[in-house]
């Protein structure tokens, strides 16, 4: 078995003298991918453009300093988790507590060692590279390689929040393999996983659009959210699922709708509209309560699980969808 190489990793070196960056590059060629910057603010323009897996970041600098610089990398969420070395030529304990509290992860002091700075760098980028590979296995599936519950349930947070907050509509499936306990039962336990992979396969497949993901939601269920979709847009997607399967043609030796795989989906939708969000007095769409919103993420997951049970119950194959009527908010 081949283990496949990892991707390069990426370093960025931040220095307003050139002759710095030169050297540091020079001493750490080999490591990593190098890219550079001459300033804070091109470095923060540098870390949205490459996501380097490790910064060098020269303390003093003219404009944004060292300090505000790692400031501003560690407050935005999408460059929080990147580790920050400084490298300062002044051993100042007071910076060096400052930019530890700002969350760098260490300190290179100038004039450099080239061993020392080699042995930190690499040092950092190994640990670097293992929390990637946690943070991976954190969320995703292991079976079919797509999104896991728990990826599911933080993106279904997220989106509900944004959703409320903007008045934005926000639609989620429930895409359960019909009769699969037969199809196990006569294609055997790894034929069932391998057909969940072709599932998962084609649940992706179908969200093209950025901020829709496909999700295992356990077993022989897939999760679709998607966000901005109005239950009408959800079911066209869901329908355009069932004929997706179709086409994949999987075959099922031993189910009542058909020789092929098939699935049934619950589509569940929020209303557009609901500012309420926890305050204000007009009635929310969601709960269908006068006052306060009181729906939650979960009662979507419960209309779309009922929507699906409609679908079983109606002959499976099918889309069965509902809207609105959340129930069960606790006054
Ligand atoms: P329905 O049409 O009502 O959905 O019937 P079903 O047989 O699909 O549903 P049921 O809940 O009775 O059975 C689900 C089966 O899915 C049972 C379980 O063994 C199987 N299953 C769950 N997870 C896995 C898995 O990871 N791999 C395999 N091969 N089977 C799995
Ligand atoms: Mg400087
Ligand atoms: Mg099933």
């Amino acid at each position: 078995m081949t283990v496949p190489t990892p991707p390069a990793q990426c370093l960025l070196i931040v220095d307003d003298d050139p002759s710095a960056i030169l050297l540091l590059s020079r001493i750490l060629e080999g490591e990593a991918r190098i890219v550079f910057a001459t300033s804070g603010e091109a470095a923060l323009r540098q870390i949205r453009d490459h996501a380097p897996d490790l910064v060098l970041l020269d303390a003093s600098m003219p404009g944004l300093d060292g300090l505000e610089t790692c400031r501003r990398i560690k407050a935005d969420a999408g460059s929080a988790e990147v580790p920050v070395i400084f490298v300062t030529a002044n051993a100042d304990l007071q910076l060096e507590t400052r930019a530890l509290e700002l969350g760098a992860v260490d300190f290179i002091h100038k004039p450099v060692h080239p061993p020392v700075v080699r042995a930190r760098v690499r040092a950092h980028l190994a640990l670097k590279q293992k929390t990637d590979a946690l943070r991976r296995l954190a969320v995703v599936d292991p079976l079919t390689g797509i999104a896991n519950r728990r990826a599911f349930d933080d993106a279904l947070d997220q989106e509900w929040r944004r959703a409320l907050r903007h008045g934005h509509a926000l639609s989620l499936l429930l895409v359960d393999v019909d009769f699969f306990k037969r199809y196990n039962d006569l294609h055997g336990h790894p034929g069932g996983d391998a057909c969940l992979r072709r599932v998962a396969g084609v649940v992706t497949a179908a969200t093209r659009r950025a901020g829709e993901l496909a999700a295992r939601y356990g077993g022989e269920e897939f999760a679709v959210l998607l966000p901005h979709a109005s239950l009408a847009q959800a079911r066209a997607f869901a329908q355009g699922l069932c004929a997706a399967m179709e086409g994949a043609a999987l075959p099922h030796g031993d189910s009542p709708v058909g020789p092929h795989v098939t699935v049934s989906i619950g589509v569940a939708g929020l209303v557009q509209g609901c500012r309420d969000g926890g305050a204000g007095d007009r009635s929310c769409h969601a709960c269908e309560l006068s006052g306060p919103c009181r729906a939650g993420p979960g009662q979507l997951v419960d209309l779309a699980d009922q929507a699906l049970y409609q679908a079983k119950r109606e002959g499976r194959a099918r889309v069965a969808c509902l809207q609105g009527t959340v129930p069960g908010a606790s006054p």
